[in-house]
C-alpha cells in the first residue's frame, strides 16, 4: 500500500473519541490559561492571546484532521497525545510555571498517555513535557511567577474534576466495549464448536455409512478390503493366527421364488443380527455379496473357527424365520481358511476360503469345509 495514500477506512475509536474530549478539555484549558493570563502585567499582546486561540481552539480540529489522514490513524493518535504533552510543556515554561496551571496541564497530558497508550508510556509524556519546556526556555528565557489568582485556581480545580469525569468515563466505556466483545467471542466460539461437532458427526456417519451395508448393517466389501489387510499384517507381526469363514446361505433363490424377495431380505437380515450377535469383538462381520457373508476372525486358530463355524452352521439350521404367514427355513455352506495354514495374503486367504465353500456345496451344501491347498475345484451341481 502506498504510504502516502490516505486513510479510507473509519478512524480507530481512540481517535473518535479523543476528538470530543480534546475540544472539550482544550476549551476547558482556554477558559483557564486565559483567566490566569487577564491578571497577569505587563499584560500580554494580541500575539500571546491569538496562540493561546490558535492552540486551544484550531489545534484539536487540527489534531483530528491529521489522524483521520493517516494510513495508522491509531498511531497518529498517540503522536498527537506526545504533540500534546509536548505544547502543554511551552505553555507552562511560557506562563512561568503557574502552579495549579502548570499541575493542571501536566498530570492530563500524562493521564492521557497511560490511558491510551500503557502505564509506561508516562514516561514519554514526561519526555515531550520536558523537551516543550526546554523549547520555551531557549526562546524566552527561564522565568518563574508560580502564583495562580482565584478565578484560574477555581477553573482548574473546575476542570481536572471534569477531566476525572471524562477519564472515568472512557475507562467505564472501554470495559464495557471489551466485556461486550469477549462475551461475542465466547458466543461465536460456542456456535463454532458446535458447528465442528456436527460436521465431525456428519463425517462420522457418512464414513461409517460408507462402509456399511444397507440392508443388515453388516460392515460391507470395501471395509472388509482395507481391514483384512490391516488385521493379517498385525497378526504377522505378533505371530497370531487368523481365520476366514466364507458363509454362502443354500439354494437361496428357492427362498425368494418360494416367499417372495421380501421374506429373502428377511433371511439375510436374521443371518446377520445372528452373526453379530454371537461374534467376538474383535471379529469384523461383513457382507460379502448377495447372500454371502465373510468373518474376519483374528487371533483364531483353525481348530476353534471350525467349532464355531459347525455352532453357527447347526445353529442357524435349527433356527425357522417367521415372515408373515411364512415360517422359513434355510441352511449355511461354509469355507474356513486359516492364516498361516492356507495363504499369507488377503487374496490367497479369500481364495482358499472361497475353494472350501465350494467343495461344501459339491459335497452336499449344509456343512463347514476347511480349505486344503490340495483340494480340486470339482464341478457344482444345481
Ligand atoms: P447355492 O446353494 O448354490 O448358493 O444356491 P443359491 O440359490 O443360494 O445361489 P445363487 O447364486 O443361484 O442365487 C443367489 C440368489 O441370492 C440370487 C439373488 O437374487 C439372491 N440375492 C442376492 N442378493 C439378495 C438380496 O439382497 N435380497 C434377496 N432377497 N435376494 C438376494
Ligand atoms: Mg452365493
Ligand atoms: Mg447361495
Amino acid at each position: 500500500m502506498d504510504a502516502m495514500a490516505p486513510n479510507t477506512t473509519a478512524p480507530h475509536w481512540s481517535v473518535r473519541l479523543n476528538r470530543v474530549n480534546r475540544i472539550a478539555s482544550y476549551l476547558m484549558l482556554f477558559a483557564i490559561l486565559g483567566a490566569h493570563m487577564r491578571t497577569q502585567t505587563p499584560a500580554y499582546g494580541p500575539y500571546a492571546w491569538a496562540l493561546l486561540g490558535l492552540q486551544f481552539m484550531v489545534y484539536p480540529h487540527v489534531a483530528y484532521w491529521r489522524a483521520c489522514r493517516a494510513r495508522d490513524t491509531r498511531q497518529a493518535e498517540l503522536h498527537n497525545l506526545t504533540i500534546d504533552s509536548l505544547l502543554f510543556g511551552i505553555w507552562a515554561a511560557a506562563l512561568g510555571f503557574p502552579v495549579w496551571i502548570t499541575f493542571t496541564l501536566f498530570i492530563t497530558t500524562t493521564i492521557n498517555h497511560a490511558l491510551y497508550r500503557d502505564p509506561w508510556a508516562m514516561t514519554h509524556s514526561a519526555a515531550a513535557i520536558g523537551v516543550g519546556i526546554l523549547l520555551a526556555v531557549a526562546i524566552g528565557g527561564l522565568h518563574f511567577s508560580p502564583a495562580t489568582d482565584w478565578p484560574a485556581t477555581v477553573l482548574c480545580i473546575i476542570g481536572l474534576t471534569l477531566y476525572l469525569v471524562i477519564v472515568a468515563n472512557v475507562a467505564y466505556t472501554r470495559n464495557h466495549q471489551l466485556h461486550r466483545v469477549r462475551k461475542q467471542l465466547q458466543l461465536d466460539e460456542q456456535a463454532l464448536q458446535k458447528q465442528l461437532d456436527e460436521i465431525n458427526t456428519l463425517q462420522r456417519q457418512l464414513s461409517d455409512q460408507a462402509n456399511r451395508d444397507a440392508l443388515t448393517g453388516l460392515y460391507n466389501r470395501r471395509y472388509l478390503d482395507s481391514t483384512l489387510e490391516r488385521e493379517l499384517a498385525r497378526c504377522q507381526r505378533e505371530g497370531l493366527p487368523l481365520s476366514l469363514m466364507l458363509i454362502d446361505l443354500d439354494h437361496f433363490k428357492r427362498i425368494n421364488d418360494t416367499y417372495g424377495h421380501q421374506a429373502g431380505d428377511e433371511v439375510l437380515k436374521q443371518l446377520a443380527g445372528m452373526l453379530s450377535a454371537q461374534a467376538r469383538s474383535a471379529d469384523v462381520v461383513c457382507r460379502f455379496g448377495g447372500e454371502e457373508f465373510l468373518l474376519l476372525l483374528p487371533n483364531m486358530p483353525q481348530a476353534v473357527a471350525l467349532e464355531r463355524a459347525e455352532q453357527w452352521r447347526s445353529g442357524f439350521a435349527a433356527t425357522t424365520i417367521a415372515f408373515g404367514e411364512f415360517r422359513i427355513q434355510g441352511t449355511l455352506s461354509i469355507g474356513l481358511s486359516s492364516y498361516p495354514g492356507h495363504g499369507t495374503s488377503p487374496q490367497a486367504l479369500i481364495r482358499s476360503a472361497d475353494r472350501a465353500l465350494y467343495c461344501a456345496k459339491t459335497e452336499g451344501r449344509n456343512r463347514v469345509v476347511v480349505a486344503d491347498a490340495s483340494n480340486p475345484m470339482p464341478k457344482l451341481d444345481t
